[in-house]
């Protein structure tokens, strides 16, 4: 059997705190308690390259110094790994979660992408065995049908899922049907049309912030969610039982709380705010 634990993390892209709890999900509960923490970054790659060198989204913690919690969320992929002796000091010099697994626990990596953003030619690739642009932006359960597990050698996937991010589309739902914003472009055929967010500028179209509209925005995250909830089951069914998985969120989302709706330019409490829940398979 593999030393250590698989490990998994799954990042729902946009995906906010109350996106989730709305959704009310049954799996993804199963592997401990869903906590609300916060993103570092407030769009896709500065988040991802955050995640990759091991700090997960914090609990802001009050009356503690910066260092002396990095240290003790470190200790937390002792856990993780199945390790016992890993902390922050083990990431030296490179700081990169992946070159670590890769190089000193002979892990094999592998990451499965949904946005362009974080595509296999960004410098986020380093110390994978397999980094893979999925061909549709939203398309959890071909991720986790082409997942493989060694025996011999443990894994480590980052899953970025997209079915979370705007325009919150399911994989069967034509993209004739997606919900447009005007001014907003959410298809990914080109790296500029990513939606990163804007705020409402007075005399701008007041379509923007139609509030039916963001309402059904929010209506079709927590959708996704309960989506990708039965594709988490899936991956528990086919994940070996020494496997280790954090789910979370690379950012929140606004949808038109202050006059601002998505990610990315905006200073904003719900861009932060993300779902955290994780534990090992049993
Ligand atoms: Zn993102």
């Amino acid at each position: 059997m593999a030393p250590y634990n698989n490990y998994i993390i799954v990042v729902l892209d946009s995906c906010r705190f109350d996106s989730f709890q709305r959704a009310a999900p049954k799996a993804m509960p199963r592997l401990g308690e869903v906590e609300r923490r916060w993103s570092y970054a407030s769009w896709t790659a500065p988040s991802h390259f955050n995640l990759l060198t091991g700090l997960l989204p914090h609990s802001s913690p009050k009356g503690v110094y910066a260092s002396e919690y990095y240290k003790r969320d470190f200790l937390k992929f002792n856990e993780r790994f199945g390790a016992a002796d890993f902390e922050f000091k083990s990431l030296v010099p490179k700081l990169y979660l992946p070159c670590f697994l890769q190089e000193r626990l002979g892990y094999r990596t592998h990451a499965r992408v949904s946005l362009p953003v974080i595509n296999p030619k960004t410098i986020l690739n380093q110390g994978f065995d397999s980094y893979q642009l999925m061909e549709k932006h939203n398309d959890m359960r071909a991720m986790v049908k082409g997942m493989q597990f060694s025996p011999e050698r443990p894994s480590f996937y980052l899953l970025n899922v997209g079915e979370t991010h705007y325009p919150y589309a399911l994989p069967d739902e034509s993209p004739d049907e997606w919900p447009r914003i005007s001014g907003v472009h959410g298809v990914f055929k080109h790296l500029d049309d990513e939606v990163v967010g804007g705020k409402l500028v007075s005399g701008e179209p007041e379509a923007f912030f139609d509030q039916a509209k963001l309402k059904m925005l929010h209506d079709r995250q927590i959708e996704a969610v309960r989506h990708v909830d039965r594709v988490v089951e899936e991956l528990f069914d086919l994940a070996p039982p020494n496997t280790y998985i954090t789910i979370t969120s690379d950012h929140g989302e606004l949808f038109g709380e202050d006059g601002y709706f998505g990610h990315g330019p905006i200073q904003h409490e719900k861009v932060y705010e993300v779902p955290f829940v994780e534990g090992k398979l049993r």
